[in-house]
């Protein structure tokens, strides 16, 4: 049994953070941290210098005509900077924003006529950010006209703009639904002003009721987002935010989980005493089960173990598609997509990014060769059942036997009270719900070891160590560097590029740092130059 020998071979301290803890308490210690921000597996990286050229083999064959098919666009700005954001990137200014406009748009033209996209159907289109509804009216206007004209968007395609109820302004409302957009999300986070203000969020709890009642006048589907386990937020704060937006009633409700990135603003602030603490992970536990309790009692339904709706013009499409393989497009500095065998990260440094499209470049900061067509299928069904909470342990056997080996994992778990068996399916008990992140990370990694030969070692927790193939290379390329310093370079390189850089050989790592543009190198090694 491959798994099986694969488990007993790890060290203790691996085999932890793949399986989690033996615990009688699993909602508040199963493991010990959140694993990963977003569980996924990712490819093998492409050589720096290969990017440019498997991106265009790869735009240049034609769609699979079958499957669906997601628009991301990212706009990288933001009037404030909140304390604790992990995604902030540059500050709003009109002439920047002007400026990335001309390229965003250059980037779009340039590959919609593509035999990847021309004629593509697609189903929908998320813009986010940073904070898409900061953009000018005439800017947002030449974008959405844009993105209509260049793309063939289905008949009911979602179209979702993200952002801030600051920015509900009826003149800005007006355009974004003239011009297509029919969803739009808002990340409120808190209603308590002084918590608010605490993180960096500009308007008041009435402002933003007023706000929110604002936009329900008109025909668009409205989302909100808050977050557990702000700094200083009590259970009842958490619990009075949740009525509150239950009684708001907008279509849409996502209830995230706080992510303290280690050596990030937050994490400062708090250990500076500039704000109180935050929950801990046991305490993060208690307030996702009081808001999901709360919730269900109230009959609102459950689309997956952190999105609510209240209305069925709510279908969360691009959440749900973007996780179930669709092909994503994605365009904008610092955006991802994948599609066919590659996925990719643009630039995230605007300068680059504006540098690269002007030389008629596809701004790529790295990409990788996705898992095969038969791994990525069993990933897909994998994520998606855990999503809603469950894995249909039959229905993927019948994809291939090899993953009966699971079946170890599995009831491990059962045994710790994080799953539970019924039928051929596991369920996920509410302790599991909460842990589904982490859970999902594992099982994928479990069936990675089942299905290739090269078995990875367990990726990274959110803490984002960095592995020993990474450490070691970094090391002969930044002689001066110690090992502290080099794990601060790890905290800053965003989660998903970490995780692609962790799970590398050192040979692809030497070829793909190696192939970096120069300036960028240049500026990320600074960081760990000790
Ligand atoms: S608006 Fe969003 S992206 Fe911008 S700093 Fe705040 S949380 Fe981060």
């Amino acid at each position: 049994m491959k798994l099986t020998k694969y488990l007993a071979e790890l060290s203790e301290e691996k085999r932890i953070t793949l399986l989690g803890n033996d615990t009688q308490d699993p909602l508040h210690s199963a493991f010990s941290t959140k694993r990963v921000v977003h569980a996924g597996l990712l490819g093998e990286p492409i050589a720096g210098s290969q990017y440019q050229k498997k991106y265009y083999e790869s735009i240049q064959k034609k769609t699979d005509a079958d499957g669906k098919h997601a628009i991301y666009i990212h706009i990288p700005f933001c009037q404030t900077k909140c304390l604790y954001c992990g995604f902030y990137q540059n500050a709003s200014r009109q002439e920047v924003e002007d400026r990335y406009l001309e390229n965003l748009l250059t980037e779009i033209k340039a590959e919609a006529n593509s035999p990847q996209l021309k004629g593509t159907p697609i189903d929908c289109v998320f813009i986010g950010g940073g904070t898409p509804t900061s953009l000018s009216v005439d800017n947002v206007a030449r974008l959405l006209q844009t993105i209509q004209q260049s793309f063939c968007l289905t008949a009911d395609c979602e179209v979702t703009l993200e952002g801030r109820i600051h920015d509900l302004l009826p003149e800005k409302i007006e355009t974004w639904l003239q011009f297509g957009v029919n969803r739009i999300s808002f990340g409120v986070q808190s209603f308590d002003t002084t918590l608010r203000r605490r993180i960096g969020r500009i308007d008041s709890r009435e402002e933003v009721l007023k706000r929110l009642q604002l936009v329900k006048r008109y025909d668009v589907t409205v989302i909100v987002d808050l977050i557990y386990g702000l700094p200083g937020q009590t259970m009842d704060l958490w619990l009075e935010d949740v009525r509150t937006l239950f009684e708001a009633d907008v279509d849409g409700m996502d209830l995230y989980q706080l992510n303290i990135f280690p050596g990030g603003a937050l994490a400062k602030a708090v250990q500076n005493g500039t704000v109180p603490p935050c929950a801990d992970i046991a305490g993060q536990a208690d307030m996702y089960i009081a808001a999901r309790d709360y919730l269900l009692e109230a009959g609102v339904e459950r689309l997956s173990l952190c999105h609510w709706r209240r209305s069925s013009r709510e279908r969360s499409l691009y959440n749900t598609l973007a996780k179930a393989g669709a092909s994503v497009y994605a365009f904008g500095c610092g955006a991802g997509g994948h599609f066919g065998d590659i996925s990719w990260m643009n630039q995230r440094d605007l300068a680059a990014y504006n540098e690269s499209v002007a030389k008629g470049d596809k701004p790529l900061m790295m990409a990788a060769r996705q898992v095969g067509p038969q791994m990525r299928q069993i990933a897909d069904e994998i994520i998606g059942n855990l999503e809603k909470g469950y894995v249909d342990f039959r229905h993927l056997l019948t994809t291939d036997s090899r993953l009966s080996e699971l079946e170890t994992v599995l009831a491990l778990w059962q045994e710790r009270g994080l799953v539970e068996k019924d039928l051929g399916v596991y369920r996920l008990t509410p302790a599991g719900e909460f842990w589904y992140v982490s859970l999902t990370q594992s099982l994928l990694e479990c069936v990675q070891v089942v299905m290739t030969s090269s078995a990875a070692a367990p990726a990274e927790d959110i803490n984002g160590h960095a592995s020993d193939a990474l450490d070691e290379v970094l090391a002969e390329m930044l002689p001066q560097s110690t090992q502290e310093s080099r794990q601060a370079l790890m905290g800053k390189i965003p989660t998903a590029v970490r995780m692609m850089l962790r799970r590398s050989s050192k040979e692809s790592l030497q070829s793909m740092l190696a192939g970096m543009p120069p300036a960028m190198r240049e500026k990320m090694f600074s960081r760990a130059s000790g």
